[in-house]
C-alpha cells in the first residue's frame, strides 16, 4: 500500500488523541502532508470512524488542488479544508493535529485572544494565541477563519469547537496540541483566582528571541 508507513503513523496519533484524553471519542483530526503518483496532498483521517477500529486503507489520501466530490472511496475528514488550506499556506507544516482537548473548548467558548499571562504562549510562535472566529464545523468559511487566526502562529482556538496546531512532523505538532491544552487550563484556573498579570510586549519579545535558540531535549 502507498504511504503504509504515514498511514500507521497517522493511526498511532489518533489512537493517542482518545488515550491522552486530548480529543474524546470520534472528535478532533489528524493530517500529514504527503506525496502519491507525483501529486502534492496530504493523508488525513476519514470522517466519523472510531479511532480504534482505524486500518491503514481508511486513512485518505487527498491532492491539494482535489475536493471532497472528486475523491473516488473513502470519505476524508469533514475537516479536509483547513488542512488543504493550511499545507497551502504554511510551507512549514507537514504535520496538522486537530482536537477538542476539553480546556481548550473551554476557553474558545469565549472567543477571545489568550494574552500572555504566561511566558509558554510563545510556543505558539508570538505573543498571545489568537481564537479563529465561529463557523460551522467542516465549511470554507471555518478554514478561511482559522488561517487568518495562524497568521504568524503554529497554532490557534477555534471559537465555541477547539483547537488546532501544526508542526514540522507529527510528533511536534501533537506536542504543541498538548501545550495549548495545558495553557488553556492554566488560564481556566488563572481567571478563576480574577484577573491574571499580563507579561508586557517587551517581556514576550524578550522570551520569543529566547525561544528561538532553547533546544528540546
Ligand atoms: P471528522 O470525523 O469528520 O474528522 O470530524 C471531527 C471533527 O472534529 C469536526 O470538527
Ligand atoms: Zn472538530
Amino acid at each position: 500500500m502507498k504511504n503504509l508507513d504515514q498511514r500507521n503513523q497517522i493511526i498511532e496519533y489518533s489512537l493517542k488523541l482518545n488515550s491522552t484524553n486530548l480529543s474524546p471519542l470520534r472528535s478532533g483530526n489528524i493530517s500529514l502532508r504527503g506525496i502519491e503518483d507525483d501529486i502534492e496532498g496530504y493523508l488525513i483521517t476519514p470522517s466519523g470512524k472510531k479511532y480504534e477500529t482505524l486500518k491503514p486503507e481508511d486513512i485518505v489520501f487527498m491532492g491539494l488542488n482535489e475536493d471532497e466530490k472528486s475523491h473516488p472511496t473513502n470519505k476524508p475528514s469533514s475537516e479536509w479544508r483547513f488542512h488543504r488550506d493550511i499545507y497551502t499556506n504554511k510551507k512549514e507544516a507537514n504535520a496538522i493535529v486537530h482536537a477538542h482537548s476539553p480546556h481548550a473548548a473551554a476557553v474558545s467558548s469565549h472567543g477571545k485572544t489568550i494574552p500572555p499571562f504566561h511566558y509558554m504562549i510563545a510556543l505558539a510562535g508570538g505573543d498571545d494565541i489568537k481564537c479563529a472566529e465561529y463557523a460551522t464545523f467542516g465549511t470554507e468559511q471555518l478554514s478561511k477563519n482559522v488561517i487568518k487566526a495562524l497568521e504568524n502562529r503554529s497554532a490557534c482556538l477555534m471559537s465555541n469547537h477547539g483547537q488546532v496546531a501544526f508542526g514540522k512532523n507529527l510528533e511536534d505538532a501533537f506536542e504543541l496540541a498538548q501545550e495549548i491544552e495545558n495553557i488553556c487550563h492554566q488560564y481556566t484556573i488563572a481567571l478563576k483566582l480574577g484577573q491574571p498579570k499580563i507579561l508586557s510586549f517587551e517581556e514576550m519579545k524578550k522570551v520569543l528571541d529566547k525561544a528561538k535558540n532553547y533546544k528540546k531535549g
